[in-house]
């Protein structure tokens, strides 16, 4: 029995799903897989998992939820628990790094990865009565593999006489993809539609597509409140610099009585937004090791990680960056190119007129869940509610009262290089189906308009109808190691979905031999290995995986892992526009001090990253940066991987006793060269050769390729970026992080960069390929 608040329950009342409880109820006490579709806010994700609790799914096992959101596993798991009156204890949530469950724990939220992990320990899951598969429409990979997986475990379960249910839960977009594809499910499952009582929605296009939509925005959002009525505004940017850019403008425009973040003056104003940047992005390292400490107790109750057996491995250790971050979703800190600087042109055509307060709000993923959570709260008396948010309010959080919806049309994605796998942030513009779910966000109380900031003619021609799922976007190296890990040995086989693209396919199996994760097989069949075991533990891309598996030997865990995080942040290093360039200067007296520059480009991180961390206070950080050219938003993310990583270490092997160590020294000579093969043993795939200067005759070809170097697979030769350190050197092997091609007017140039030297000899041993 559950005993409800009457507010709450009054509210719950509301809700259209409330109608279908008896039909959803039996058609999964009859079936052991349904789906449920409903348009967002229907409370499909609060609701669900009551109705089970009610009906006794939790009395024995848990009721499992995942959600591919680390902001909606902890939000909701606290909504649930408060409409439910249970405690924490109860209700209770496990994202990475952090968690409150507890053996009392009857429904469990989590994030899609925490599950897939569970199920390499426990293949059947044996804790859940029923798993709920939230937002299956945001098509995570680590969603789809566990509709995949889940589509086996629950009819083997209930062979088993362990009797479990499968419920999948979706936006109201392309639900066939898991109901017509026959691989995944023989027999269709049943698919209940939640009505939803949505209000319609006018769509306003604009003329033209202005290419400044933060600027759109703002003129925008002055024009519905200086001149419609009454009803909150809701704007989707891109990312978290430009969220936070809005509102501050925003707030000055309307300074809000009542609002906590009263602004007069500009000065003010300054020092205010200053703070909230700081305390928004400040990492502190005190607080996320104790924090850890806490979440390691409970992790090893909850998940038991498998222990590395490092001792396999004499000689130290590829891909794609690393994604450190628990999902791409949450990319939302990355590469972060909006420059508010330049923004301040003309907002003159409209002025802020209204006298009513507008009590504006930022939301994003990394939003503490306290701030997040006061979109929910009451707008203070006579004023107008205007949130500013990442695609975060497209389907994973219902806010209320919203009338009007600004579109920006664009969200950020990570893009991936063919050739190179190296992944970049661009800004391009969503899919029809996320720009029809942000018109529908103003759609759920009553009648409402959406403006879109683009024209009719870009969202019919530009706009694809779908965005394509995550598994056929990116490399699938780090899925295709965990499934192996699982013992799905033949990938190909997997019933995904949508399948990752088969050429995809086997390039990851193909990189994941050659780096030794997997055994050699002519058909792509080859199961883990050892080392692919101990990569996987990990959590980072496969070929950084390798590295750390090595580097227990000599000492060098703590330089790998700075090394790691550092490879990981884009752009950590700014280019000097000076002719004296002093920044280089310093960086080459980095690289060469002790005399051993052959670590080159690495070790420039390493010193900047180790000098970043030694400066401490954040002003000291803030000098040092601008002094010697680091990016210090880089930085801030790096030790935030450092910090992750460091945990993660200590947590399988706890002899290593690991810290993120402020006085870290530079490696010795000896260590240098130990982390130089470390590296290839990595980046085996990324070797350059030096061309031969001596079959160039003319002094004209020596000039042009003075800098060229061939690399695997590629036919053009490559040019060693003028920002390494080793262009003095020019080695003639040399491994490399990142290639990037640059189009000059038609002269395209592949430059490679983060450049570390080899020596030919180890070539066999460390990269056999
Ligand atoms: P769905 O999963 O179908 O999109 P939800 O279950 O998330 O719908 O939301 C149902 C309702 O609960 C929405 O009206 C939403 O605004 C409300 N709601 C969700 N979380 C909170 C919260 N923390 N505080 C107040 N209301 C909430
Ligand atoms: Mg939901």
């Amino acid at each position: 029995h559950v005993e409800r608040d009457p507010e709450i329950q009054a509210a719950r009342l509301k809700l259209p799903i409330l109608a279908e409880e008896q039909v959803i109820m039996e058609t999964i006490n009859e079936n052991e897989i349904i789906i449920v579709a409903g348009e967002t806010g229907s409370g499909k994700t609060t609701q669900i998992p009551q109705f089970l609790y009610e009906a006794g799914y939790a009395e024995k096992k848990m009721i499992g939820v995942t959600e591919p959101r680390r902001v909606a596993a902890t939000s909701m798991s606290k909504r649930v628990g408060k409409e439910m009156s249970l405690s924490e204890k109860e209700v209770s949530y496990l994202i990475r790094f952090d968690g409150n469950c507890t053996d009392k724990t009857k429904i469990k939220f989590m994030t899609d990865g925490v599950l897939l992990k569970e199920i390499e320990n426990d293949f059947l899951l044996k804790k859940y009565s029923v798993i709920i598969l939230d937002e299956a429409h945001e098509r995570s990979s680590y969603t789809d593999i566990l509709v995949g997986l889940l589509s086996r475990i629950v009819p083997l379960r209930n062979k088993q006489k362990m009797p479990m249910k499968l419920i999948v839960m979706s936006a109201t977009l392309r639900v066939e993809d898991f109901t017509s594809n026959s691989k995944l499910f023989k027999v269709p499952p049943p698919v209940i539609n939640v009505e939803s009582r949505q209000f319609p929605v006018t769509s306003h296009f604009q003329k033209t597509t202005p290419k400044n939509y933060v600027q759109e925005a703002y003129k925008k959002s002055l024009k519905i409140h200086n001149k419609l009525p009454e009803g909150g505004i809701l704007i989707f940017l891109t990312g978290q610099k430009e969220v936070k850019y809005l509102v501050n403008k925003l707030r000055k425009a309307y300074p809000c009585n009542k609002d906590i973040n009263t602004q007069k003056t500009a000065s003010h104003l300054k020092t205010k937004k200053k703070q909230e940047v700081d305390s928004d992005d400040e990492f502190d390292v005190k607080k996320a090791l104790n924090h850890m400490k806490r979440a390691k107790k409970k992790f090893a109750s909850e998940i038991s990680l498998p222990k590395i057996n490092l001792d396999n491995y004499q000689l130290p250790t590829d891909d794609t960056m690393a994604d450190l971050l628990e999902h791409n979703l949450e990319d939302d800190e990355l590469s972060e190119n909006y420059d508010t600087e330049n923004e301040d042109d003309d907002d003159n055509e409209e002025v802020p007129m209204n006298k009513q307060p507008l009590w504006v709000l930022p939301l994003y993923s990394l939003l503490s869940t306290e701030k997040q959570n006061r979109i929910f709260e009451p707008v203070p008396e006579g004023s107008r509610l205007c949130i500013v948010s990442t695609n975060v309010a497209e389907t994973s959080l219902t806010i209320p009262n919203i009338k009007y919806v600004i579109d920006c049309g664009k969200q950020k994605t990570r893009l991936y290089d063919k050739i190179t796998g190296v992944s970049s942030y661009v800004v391009t513009f969503t899919s029809k189906a996320s720009a029809d779910q942000r018109a529908g966000r103003a759609g759920r109380t009553s009648a409402g308009h959406c403006y879109r900031l683009y024209s009719s003619a870009v969202y019919s021609n530009e706009f694809e109808d779908f965005s394509k799922p995550d598994i056929q976007k990116k490399p699938v190296d780090d899925l295709i190691l965990q499934m192996k890990c699982m013992g799905i040995d033949r990938v190909v086989n997997f019933p995904f979905p949508s399948p990752p693209d088969a050429d995809q396919l086997i390039m990851a199996e193909k990189r994941l031999q050659a780096l030794g994760a997997l055994e050699e097989t002519e058909n792509n069949v080859g199961k883990v290995t050892k080392l692919g075991k101990a990569i996987s533990a990990f959590p980072v891309a496969p070929r950084f995986g390798k590295m750390l598996a090595l580097s227990h030997q000599h000492d060098l865990l703590q330089y790998t892992v700075a090394l790691v995080s550092a490879l990981s942040v884009p752009e950590v290093l700014m280019e000097s526009k000076d002719s004296d360039n002093k920044w280089q200067q310093t960086r080459n007296k980095w690289a060469s001090d002790g005399n051993f520059l052959a670590l080159g480009d690495a070790m420039i991180l390493l010193r900047a990253v180790g000098a970043a961390e030694y400066a401490g206070s954040q002003n000291k950080l803030e000098e040092f940066c601008n002094l010697n050219g680091v990016r210090i938003k880089g930085v801030t993310e790096i030790r935030k991987l450092r910090v992750q990583l460091t945990n993660e270490i200590n947590l399988n092997i706890p002899q290593a006793n690991l810290c993120v160590d402020p006085q870290m020294k530079p490696p010795t000579e000896l260590q240098s060269k130990l982390l130089r093969q470390i590296l290839l043993s990595g980046m085996g795939d990324k070797v350059a050769h030096r061309i031969s200067q001596d079959e160039l005759t003319t002094k004209e070809e020596k000039r042009k390729m003075k800098y060229a170097y061939n690399v695997l697979d590629l036919q053009e030769h490559v040019i060693l970026h003028s920002a390494s350190v080793l262009r003095k050197k020019l080695p003639e092997w040399i491994i490399y992080q990142e290639a990037y091609e640059i189009d000059n007017d038609g002269n395209k140039k592949i430059f490679i960069r983060g450049i570390t030297e080899i020596e030919p000899e180890w070539l066999l041993t460390y990269c056999p390929k």
